[in-house]
């Protein structure tokens, strides 16, 4: 019996991210260094963890309200305000989701009609085309470009406006890039989503993770508010990846049409990281600005380090990652990174992994200690001396 023809069309067309592949065969080398996990290499601060088993202590180990616990959602809703002067009712504006990864999927789920599409700008993280998809949109990629420093403008997306464009999804500080928008060059594209009426969904989850640069939240843009459904969570910035937790933020008929799906689907997000979440807002500031600092310091190092080797490198200003052109050793970015890996044992990520116009770059996540960033540039040093 061949069950893979069992299974829906609309499965069967998506592919595997091409991030875990590279895990996979990391996983089973020894001696590998590993620039390639998008995630913080620090364990969640003491004191969020200590929240945790205090709730638990207390029984706090219920189902909570569909939108989450509403000491969490004031909280969000103060945190908003206080970051960028934007207002949300936390009684209906914002919905507590199993990680940006859920909202993501409910935010495509609640909007979009089969054949509806969504501007999705290149290169750009691996779920994104995927969401769309699956929610039976149809996903129009937007090339970017190191000449632009990976942003897009209004004038680019204009070329790809179809009567069928019905959201933009926009997600910076980037992965894989790391590029920030300025609060100016989001200012025309908030103009383009007002002139063609589009709902623009906005990834923030790198928005505290900014290096001489600075976040400019697109909810808080003039008139935008209710157009723009601002996704965000805890998984970077206070390195809790493996808590699953993360918010939308919108107005109450996205945010009641997202709370549908995600009462059915999931219910709610587990009490236990919703307590935990608590405590970041509250008392997790000055760690963040530890973790941002030492990030920093590392994303100078690999930066200067790739610019010696002689390869390529715009200047990332935000998230944890760097994106180098190969383009100068003729190989393509998968064969980089899989000659890289046996040869020298360095694991990165093919640029063409988030799409086309990442192809002749690769990712490589600085979210890991100098030594190893330090080890990685020499080995990736000597393997390019060969090209
Ligand atoms: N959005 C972006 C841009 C990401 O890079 C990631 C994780 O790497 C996610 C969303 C997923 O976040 P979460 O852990 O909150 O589901």
């Amino acid at each position: 019996m061949n069950w893979s023809e069992r299974l829906s069309p609309t499965v069967n067309a998506i592919p595997p991210s091409g991030i875990r592949r590279f895990f996979d065969i990391a996983a089973d080398m020894k001696g590998v260094i590993s620039l390639g996990v998008g995630e913080p290499d620090f364990v969640t601060p003491w004191h969020i963890r200590e929240s945790c088993i205090y709730g638990l202590h207390k029984g706090y180990t219920s189902y909570t309200s569909n939108y989450g616990l509403l000491e969490l959602r004031e909280e969000i809703v103060k945190s908003l305000y206080n970051d960028y002067q934007v207002t949300y009712d936390p009684r209906q504006e914002v919905l507590v989701t199993v990680g940006v990864s859920e909202a993501l999927d409910l935010a495509m789920r609640a909007l979009l009609s089969p054949g509806d599409e969504v501007l999705v700008p290149e290169p750009c993280y691996v779920s994104y085309k995927s969401c769309v998809t699956l929610a039976g949109g149809v996903a129009v990629t937007v090339p970017t470009s190191i000449d632009n420093q990976f942003c897009i403008t209004a004038d680019q997306l204009e070329a790809y406006v179809t009567p069928r464009t019905k959201v933009l999804l926009i997600g910076y500080p980037n992965n894989p890039t790391g590029a920030v928008m300025t609060r100016e060059a989001l200012m025309s594209i908030a103009a383009f989503a007002q002139k063609h009426d589009l709902i623009v969904i906005s990834d923030e989850i790198y928005a505290k993770l900014t290096y001489d640069a600075t976040h400019t939240c697109f909810s808080s843009l003039p008139d935008m508010r209710d157009r723009t459904i601002v996704l965000n969570g805890f998984s970077k910035a206070y390195a809790m990846t493996g808590w699953r937790i993360g918010y939308a933020a919108s107005n109450a008929d996205f945010i009641g049409a997202m709370t549908k799906i995600h009462q059915y689907t999931m219910l709610c997000t587990p009490i236990t990281a919703q307590v935990a979440a608590i405590e970041a807002l509250k008392r997790g500031e000055s760690q963040v600005t530890h973790m941002v600092t030492e990030y920093n310091q590392r994303r100078r190092l690999i930066l200067d380090g790739f610019r010696e080797i002689g390869l390529e490198c715009f200047e990332p200003k935000g998230a944890f990652y760097v994106f180098p052109s190969i383009k100068s050793t003729g190989l393509t970015s998968l064969e980089f990174a899989e000659q890289l890996l046996m040869s020298e044992k360095v694991a990165l990520v093919p640029g063409n992994a988030f799409g086309d116009s990442g192809e002749g770059f690769v990712r490589c996540s600085y979210a890991t200690s100098t030594k190893n960033i330090t080890e990685a540039l020499q080995r990736i040093g000597r393997f390019v001396a060969k090209f």
